[in-house]
C-alpha cells in the first residue's frame, strides 16, 4: 500500500491509499481518482510540502545547538582552570620542598644517589639525555610539570 497526498483542480487536498504507484497511475488515468469534496477527477499528486516540514525542523532545534556548544566551552574552561590550579599548586609544592641546583642537577642528583652528597630534595635542569641516563642509573627523578601560566 502506498499513500498519496492528492490535490484536485479546486485545490482540495486529501489523501488516498493505493495498492501501488502503478495502481494510482492507472486509476488516475481512468478518472477513478476523484476529489472527495467536489468529485473532480482532475486530481494530481501533491508536491509533498517539504517547505512546511523543513520550516518546522528549522524552527525547533535551532536554539538548542546554539546554546549547547556555549555550555561546553564554559565547562572546559572550568575544568582547565581546575587543572591549571592543581598544576600550579603542585609546582609551588615542588619549589618549596626542593633546593634549586640549576644546571648542576644531573651531577648533584648522581652524587646524592651514590651517597657522595647530602641526601636532600633538589631540582634543576637536565637535558633529555641526562635525565634518561639518570633514570637508567636508578636515580629517581621526575619531570616538573610545566607551569600552566607559561605558554610556549
Ligand atoms: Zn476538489
Amino acid at each position: 500500500m502506498i499513500r498519496y497526498a492528492l490535490v484536485c483542480d479546486e485545490a482540495h487536498e486529501f489523501e488516498s491509499w493505493f495498492a501501488s504507484a502503478g495502481a494510482y497511475d492507472e486509476q488516475a488515468r481512468r478518472g477513478f481518482v476523484t476529489c472527495p469534496y467536489c468529485n473532480s477527477a482532475r486530481v494530481t499528486k501533491q508536491i509533498m510540502a517539504p517547505n512546511v516540514a523543513r520550516r518546522d525542523r528549522d524552527e525547533t532545534p535551532a536554539p538548542a545547538p546554539a546554546a549547547q556548544p556555549a555550555q561546553d566551552v564554559v565547562l572546559v574552561d572550568e575544568k582547565m582552570a581546575e587543572v591549571r590550579a592543581m598544576v600550579r599548586a603542585l609546582r609551588e609544592k615542588i619549589m618549596e620542598a626542593t633546593t634549586d641546583v640549576g644546571a648542576a642537577f644531573p651531577e648533584e642528583a648522581r652524587k646524592i644517589h651514590d651517597g657522595e652528597s647530602e641526601a636532600r630534595p633538589i631540582r634543576g635542569q637536565a637535558s633529555f639525555e641526562e635525565a634518561r641516563a639518570l633514570i637508567e642509573e636508578g636515580v629517581e627523578i621526575m619531570p616538573i610539570p610545566p607551569s600552566p601560566d607559561e605558554r610556549n
